[in-house]
């Protein structure tokens, strides 16, 4: 029987694994590029919330392209260390910290970067309102680090969860970017309230000044957007995205691809569990030698 759409192993899972990507979610950035070219003259990049690593694998395999160009400055941030990989800078640090966007500016040497993604998800709790509020928590502090480091005109890829609180998001996007669009790419699972803001031509208002607060924070913030009508209420176009041919991630496809480059680890307790199958494993009683027996009688 084949394993339900559920399963950790899916298509994408499956593909990442055979390709080399550190996660399945190198996809989810592969497709989006598909559709909106957010590479296109990208020098300069910043992948925000990166491990365990596989955006800022696409991003070095396709902006540094096949003559590992050193023009080409990557900078990834993650709270959690992660593995190096080959054109990539890493800052050990917190994107809700000012001192992490300073870094950034630091390592580009003063120039702003002409693009900004993050994937980033805090630990989720299962408590939809709370997971969504802390989802919006972040996109803040990524778009807070972004207005300090992207320059006018560059795009903004992030992770957003489609909650109830989303206008209030696209409404602050919107001030930012002219052009701002929720995006699906096929390898995210339908059954996931993820998608992602692609924001285009970063534009911020007239002598805005970057700083890190936080208007979720504000509680003078009293207007619920919720009840914008209207003109004013904020419609993000919903696009989904990779090539409607590509695999569906909520599909179960029979297994017949080429075996993982990294296989499964042989655990050193796996003899152990073929003798506890065959309920050779020898008890607390059994005489000494008993162990020896058991194993010539699997013949391991
Ligand atoms: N894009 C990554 C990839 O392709 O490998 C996967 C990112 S993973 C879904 C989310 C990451 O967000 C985690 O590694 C977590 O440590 C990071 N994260 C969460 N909160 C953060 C914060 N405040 N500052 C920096 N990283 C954060």
């Amino acid at each position: 029987m084949g394993r339900s759409s559920k399963d950790k192993r899916d298509i994408y899972y499956r593909l990442a694994k055979e390709e080399g990507w550190r996660a399945r979610s190198a996809f989810k950035l592969l497709q989006l590029d598909e559709e909106f070219n957010l590479f296109k003259g990208v020098s300069r990049a910043v992948d925000l919330c990166a491990a365990p690593g596989s955006w800022s694998q696409v991003l070095s395999r396709k902006l540094r392209g096949k003559d590992k160009s050193e023009e080409v400055k990557i900078v990834a941030v993650d709270l959690q260390a992660m593995a190096p990989l080959p054109g990539v800078t890493q800052i050990q640090g917190d994107i809700t910290k000012i001192s992490t966007a300073q870094e950034i500016i630091r390592h580009f040497e003063g120039q702003s970067a002409d693009l900004v993604v993050c994937d980033g998800a805090p630990d989720v709790t299962g408590l939809h309102d709370v997971d969504e509020y802390i989802q919006a928590q972040l996109l803040l502090a990524a778009l807070n680090i972004t207005t300090h480091v992207l320059k006018p005109g560059g795009n903004f890829v992030a992770k957003i969860f489609r909650g109830k609180d989303v206008t209030l998001l696209y409404s602050q996007l919107k001030i930012f970017f002219s052009s701002v669009t929720c995006a699906k790419p096929r390898s995210s699972r339908n059954s996931s309230i993820e998608a992602f803001v692609v924001c285009q031509n970063y534009s911020p208002p007239e002598g805005y000044v970057p700083n890190m607060s936080n208007p979720l924070l504000d509680h003078s913030y009293d207007v619920d957007f919720n009840q914008l009508e209207g003109p004013n209420r904020i419609i993000v176009p919903f696009l989904a995205c990779g090539d409607l041919s590509a695999f569906d991630s909520d599909r179960t496809y029979p297994l017949q691809y080429l075996p993982p480059t990294q296989p499964p680890i042989r655990p050193p307790y796996l003899q152990a569990c073929q003798l506890r199958k065959n309920n050779l494993l020898a008890k607390e009683d059994s005489p000494s030698g008993a162990l020896d027996d058991s194993l010539s009688a699997l013949d391991l």
